[in-house]
């Protein structure tokens, strides 16, 4: 079995979509994620937040 780690889910901005996990690093940990990921949904490259916690 693996460890559990903090998986953080990063959301289209546009449409609210969670697209892509990622892993959280401690440096990281100290600022909100922000990325321009392309969103399948909206069918194209939007910015993406991390998600909440859950
Ligand atoms: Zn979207």
């Amino acid at each position: 079995m693996a460890v559990k780690k903090p998986f953080i889910k990063i959301q289209c901005s546009v449409c609210k979509t969670t697209n892509y996990f990622t892993k959280k690093s401690k440096k990281a940990a100290e600022k909100k994620l922000e990325l321009k990921k392309f969103c399948s949904t909206c069918r194209k490259t939007t910015l993406h937040k991390e998600g909440k916690k859950g």
